[in-house]
């Protein structure tokens, strides 16, 4: 199920020509009424449940209505993501409200230097990665496969 705007937290990012969630949907199902300033899913059946409005929302008014692949029907999911780490709510049909944290990097943010990374490729001909010319990998040759 589609993502949902809760008009009493949307702001209309302040009447910028185009909201965050106008810019961020891949499907622009995101519009603006610009007469309320609020947002709404013009195509509910076209959302496809990214969750990249939901993320990029500066207000958190955006929440998905998933399928009973992730939550039983009726239930309400929101990320929320910071610089180490995302937080999922789930709210239950029945009013239980869960909270699930997850690290999403290894390293604290803004910590790598990617310009002088240790690791760092020399060859800029290799069709390998860098990573992968420094440890030696040897990349594998796609297979012909043909048809009968
Ligand atoms: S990004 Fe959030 S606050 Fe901005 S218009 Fe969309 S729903 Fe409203
Ligand atoms: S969840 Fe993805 S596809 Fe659906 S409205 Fe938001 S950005 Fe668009």
């Amino acid at each position: 199920m589609p993502s949902f705007v809760d008009p009493a937290k949307c702001d209309g990012c302040k009447g910028g020509e185009k909201t965050a969630c106008m810019y961020i949907c891949p499907s622009d199902l995101m519009v603006l009424n610009v007469e309320a300033m609020k947002a709404y899913n013009q195509e509910p059946d076209q959302c496809w449940e990214c969750y990249s409005c939901v993320k990029i929302c500066p207000q958190g008014a955006i929440s998905v209505r998933p399928y009973s692949d992730i939550v039983p029907l009726g239930g309400i999911v929101q990320p929320m993501m910071s610089s180490d780490s995302i937080m999922w709510t789930i709210q239950f049909r029945n009013g239980n409200l869960q909270r699930f944290k997850f690290p999403i990097r290894t390293t604290p943010e803004g910590s790598i230097d990617p310009k002088n990374a240790a690791h760092k490729g020399k060859d800029l001909a290799s069709e390998r990665l860098s990573d992968e010319e420094v440890d030696n990998v040897t990349l594998k040759r796609p297979i012909a496969i043909h048809g009968k």
